[in-house]
């Protein structure tokens, strides 16, 4: 059992939790204790290489002890410090949204390059880090963020207060309420298959939502809706313009059935993008 006592230094704090973390098998143990600290604290990374020597007041220390208990129940790092990064820009998140992943980049990057003077979908919105990053980062005409979830909307709200961007949101389960006509629709939608979500980590299995993963008895249950449902709010192709385009994010194993569902749903152009790992992560289609 780990020495409670106090007062010690904040370094000593951080060593403390770091090993109880690694000793329990949570990964990044020592970045985690350290991250937890100066959340704690309200550390800059410079202010800890000045002070962590200085000792730690014991409220401090019985606020860490409580946060690193429970990130050793598996709460993610992220819901415990209510932040994280998403192509550069701070995102709040709370245990009614999705954390946003790296791997989503790729599609906000492929969204990106099409959305300049575009009206732009983000459907299951989530903490709104897709939409968001869009209206922030491009130059799209419009852009909305639809989910069926009104926690997870009011997180996106806040998102884009904080951040100053200018998104129009809609509470809709999938298409329901969706009666405008895009050009780009994007998502990353709940695409795990019933078989993979014991396999998932415990911080995502226990304590993400699973409306944001679960994606129904084959995993494809919104990739269905998003392309046939999709097709009917995208422009279509017209004297010679190209048609809307569809962005969505895919699991590692989906880079064949989902391009299937886009060509089934009359989409061309249909290809798929790798993340940094190499695994099929987007698929984009045009209509
Ligand atoms: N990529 C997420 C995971 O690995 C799943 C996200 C989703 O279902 N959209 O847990």
């Amino acid at each position: 059992m780990m020495n409670t006592d106090c007062p010690i230094s904040y370094r000593e704090a951080a060593r403390r939790c770091s090993d109880a973390l690694r000793t329990a098998g949570v990964p990044e143990a020592e970045l985690d204790a350290e991250r937890l600290l100066w959340h704690v604290c309200d550390m800059t990374p410079a202010m800890w290489l000045m002070r962590r020597e200085e000792p730690i007041p014991e409220a401090e220390w019985e606020a860490y002890l409580a946060l690193v208990m429970r990130r050793l129940e598996r709460v993610p790092l992220q819901q415990l410090t209510g932040e994280q990064e998403f192509m550069g820009l701070p995102f709040r998140v709370t245990p009614d949204v999705l954390i946003p992943r790296q791997d989503t980049e790729h599609l906000v990057e492929e969204a990106l390059a099409c959305c300049e003077g575009r009206r732009v979908l983000d459907m299951c919105t989530g903490s709104g880090c897709i939409a968001i990053s869009i209206a922030r980062l491009g130059k799209p005409a419009a852009v909305t963020g639809a989910d069926i979830s009104e926690a997870a909307l009011a997180v996106a709200r806040d998102n884009a207060e904080r951040l100053g961007a200018d998104v129009a949101w809609l509470k809709s389960d999938m298409f329901a309420e969706v009666t405008g006509e895009y050009d780009v629709i994007v998502s990353n939608p709940p695409y795990i298959p019933p078989e993979q979500l014991a396999g998932l980590e415990p911080e995502v299995r226990d304590h993400e939502p699973r409306l944001a993963l679960y994606g129904g008895e084959d995993g494809l249950a919104f990739y269905r809706v998003l392309t046939t449902e999709g097709a009917k709010h995208l422009r279509p192709a017209q004297d010679g313009r190209e048609g809307g385009i569809l962005i969505v994010e895919i699991g590692f194993d989906q880079g064949v059935s989902v391009p299937a569902l886009f060509r089934e749903a009359g989409f061309s152009e249909v290809r798929v993008k790798k993340d940094y790992a190499g695994l099929d992560r987007v698929v984009i289609g045009h209509l």
